[in-house]
């Protein structure tokens, strides 16, 4: 069986960042907990709480002499006044490509402009940018950008994790519900490189594989994108999904397997699925 990983699959610069901030801070023997979870993946949570680096969903219930760390899709701004407020040591390691968003958001608002951001309103970035800015609407779907009212000016940006043809859809949906639209296509490079890489891989292979947590919005887009060019596409969070005897069964039918990872996805399960695969 040939197995192939896509060109570009697994931890992304935000997330690797993120890591080495906390496991660094850890490292001076300071308490630390995360506010959340620090990136959407469980293997990698798991080994953070083994080493006694917890999480918090309340900022109030922050440890006494504990920092409270900022994970990678950011928090809403009226939270991390409250924090600074309460003088909580913060360790900021929201990702800079987030935090572009939110600046532009930022800037938009101040100019009284209205912004509409394409994305998944309950995912925390989005929670956490829609703050930044007061006349903001959430985009979710090609139904919901022919819903808006006409209007004359509006800014749209996007989730970072966004599926950029998703993205370019809406857009062109905006284009004729507003007089004169500016597009910020803020989707991370880290995002479209992964999808560009699945998007070649899965047609080439009889089988792939994407590697990530369910809840993870930048693995649930290659989920999708891998689907829509291969119908055999199997979505596990660990290698352990793949022992299960009736997946096995099903992927040993298969003559070529594509591998595809999520970028909270760490290189060692990426290759402990490989190594998986080729002994099959
Ligand atoms: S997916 Fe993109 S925005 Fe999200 S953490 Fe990674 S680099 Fe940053």
């Amino acid at each position: 069986m040939k197995i192939s990983v896509a060109e570009q699959a697994g931890f992304c610069f935000g997330v690797k960042r993120a890591l080495k901030l906390i496991t660094e801070y850890h490292r001076q023997n300071k308490k630390i907990q995360t506010f959340g979870p620090l990136i959407h993946n469980t293997p990698v949570l798991n080994d953070l709480a083994a080493r006694g680096i917890g999480q918090v969903s309340n900022p109030a219930k922050i440890g006494k002499g504990s920092t409270l760390c900022i994970r990678t899709h950011g928090i809403p701004r009226d939270v991390e006044h409250r924090l600074k407020r309460r003088r909580v040591p913060i360790l900021d390691a929201t990702c800079p490509l987030v935090k572009k968003g939110q600046k532009i958001i930022e800037r938009l608002g101040r100019g009284g402009g209205r912004v509409l951001i394409v994305g998944d309103p309950d995912h925390p970035e989005i929670v956490a940018a829609r703050s930044y800015a007061r006349n903001v609407k959430i985009v979710d779907s090609l139904a919901a950008a022919r819903a808006l009212p006409r209007c004359g000016e509006a800014s749209v940006v996007a989730q970072t994790t966004l599926n950029t043809a998703f993205f370019k859809e809406v857009v062109a949906v905006l284009m004729d519900r507003c007089e004169k639209l500016h597009v910020f296509n803020t989707v991370c490079r880290a995002t479209q490189e992964r999808q560009e890489a699945v998007r070649k891989l899965a047609p080439r292979v009889d089988a792939i594989v994407v590697v990530g947590s369910k809840i993870s919005s930048n693995t649930k887009k290659l989920v999708h994108i891998a689907r829509e060019k291969n119908r055999n596409t199997l979505q596990i969070e660990t290698c352990a999904d793949l022992r299960d005897r009736r997946t096995a069964a099903r992927l040993r039918k298969f003559r070529s397997i594509g591998i595809s990872a999520g970028a909270s996805t760490s290189p060692q399960e990426l290759n402990n699925v490989k190594k998986f695969l080729q002994k099959l």
